[in-house]
């Protein structure tokens, strides 16, 4: 099979980054995909911890963190090839790693070292740590990712100052990692600023009075990936938590969203590509009309309008990472518009490998209905196409900042 690219050989890889990506491919091939089914069947907000080890044995919650403090050191195109390889066998495990490493970021693109120290330090031990990154609410979700929708923000989880520290009041919903979560990176309005212009991020321990984990979700897809509400009374940060400066929220948003957009670009590739090797196997094995599926003219088409999108997706979100490696400050561009091409791509591709596949892809135990479910996905988080679109645009137009 020819279209599956070999991710560790790709140019402009570093020779570490290309030996993570050969393990990384034989662990999804051989122990996340084996074990999605089951996964997919966990009771709501559990996680895989055995998986989760072995992925943390291999390096999968540092990904990111320097080499010379003991981290894997990607970059962001490594970082995003990982995550579709990890997204072809299990998209709910690439995002219990990536949702990890999404904490992580805000530690590194700010570089404080005295934050970096003490919150980045814990995930180079030999057990796993789970951390996430909570933004949103039950009344904020895009009012939280787009700067034009931020006065209108309601009820937001609020920082007040007291002293030499802050105190949260709030809940943040749908948070991917929460139920298991250490740590937290969590987007808090400052107190007397409306809506949401505000914005502050604080790193913050969730084990600590003043925080409790809040409802756990039952998604339909992603299952892998326990998820839930963290609640926060006056929950107390001291003020060298503050990642970036006081109200610098939305700059720092608007980075990590950028950054994180490739990654999901990448998921949304993996899924894409798994709809792919199914319909692929499937129309290479079934006969009808006496010929290979693959042989009549239509099904060709669908399979390879099929591949076509997942070598665009690649080629998207590629060019994106390359982009976030080597320009600064990060472009909001090219990883909006290969998180929205990858969305699409993941969705249709389920559909096309469900008509495919048939009445084989309709019954419960053959899987496809997994990765119909976990294809919207990438459509929700990080970016809407609507928010996307609106980013897009505004690049388009060179409309810097607020709409
Ligand atoms: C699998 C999964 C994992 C997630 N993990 C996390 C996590 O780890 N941390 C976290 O913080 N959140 C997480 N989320 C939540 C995610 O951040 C929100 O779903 C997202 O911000 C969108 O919010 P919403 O779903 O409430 O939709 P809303 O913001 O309510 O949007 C609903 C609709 O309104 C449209 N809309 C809104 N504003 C505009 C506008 N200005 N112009 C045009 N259309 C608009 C949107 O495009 C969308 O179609 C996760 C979600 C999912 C599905």
């Amino acid at each position: 099979m020819t279209f599956t690219h070999s991710p560790a050989d790709h140019p402009l890889l570093q020779p570490h980054e290309s030996d993570v990506l050969r393990t990384v491919a034989t662990f999804a091939r051989e122990v996340v995909g084996p074990g999605a089914a089951e996964r997919d069947a966990i009771e709501k907000g559990q996680v895989d911890w055995a998986t989760v080890r072995e992925g943390h044995a291999l390096g999968l919650l540092r990904m990111a963190i320097p080499r010379e403090t003991g981290g894997l050191g990607l970059g962001q195109l490594a970082l995003a090839m990982v995550l579709e390889e990890l997204a072809s066998a299990d998209p709910g495990m690439a995002l219990v790693f990536g949702a990890t490493g999404l904490f992580q970021t805000p530690l590194l693109v700010c570089g404080d070292p005295r934050l970096q120290e003490r919150y980045l330090a814990p995930f180079l031990g030999p057990e796993p740590v789970l951390a996430c990154n909570a933004v949103a609410e039950q009344f904020n979700g895009t009012d939280l990712v787009l700067p034009q929708n931020s006065p209108h923000a309601q009820n937001m989880t609020t920082a007040r100052r007291s002293g030499g520290e802050y105190l949260l009041n709030g809940t943040k919903r749908y948070i991917t990692n929460a139920p298991f979560a250490t740590f937290a990176t969590v987007m808090a309005n400052l107190e007397d600023h409306p809506g949401s212009t505000g914005l502050t991020c604080f790193v913050t321990d969730l084990e600590q009075d003043g925080v409790e984990r809040g409802e756990t979700h039952d998604k339909v897809g992603y299952r892998t990936a326990p998820a839930g509400e963290l609640v926060f009374t006056d929950a107390r940060v001291p003020e060298e938590n503050v990642i970036g400066d006081e109200r610098g929220g939305w700059d720092l948003n608007v980075t990590v969203g950028n950054l994180t957009r490739v990654g999901c670009a990448a998921i949304a590739t993996g899924i894409a590509r798994h709809s792919l090797t199914r319909a692929h196997a499937w129309c290479g094995e079934r006969r009808q009309g006496g010929r290979l599926l693959y042989e009549h003219q239509m099904s060709a088409r669908k399979l390879a309008d099929m591949a076509a999108r997942v070598s665009a997706a690649r080629a998207l979100y590629v060019d994106a990472a390359v982009k976030a490696d080597t320009i600064l400050p990060t472009p909001a561009y090219e990883p909006a518009v290969a998180k929205l091409v990858a969305d699409r791509a993941a969705i249709d591709n389920a559909d096309a490998a469900m008509s495919l596949i048939g009445a084989q892809a309709f019954q419960r135990d053959d899987g496809m209905d997994r990765v119909l479910r976990d294809a919207y996905g990438p459509r929700i988080y990080e970016g809407s196409p609507e928010a996307l679109a609106l980013v897009i645009t505004d690049e388009l137009y060179d409309i810097p900042g607020v709409r």
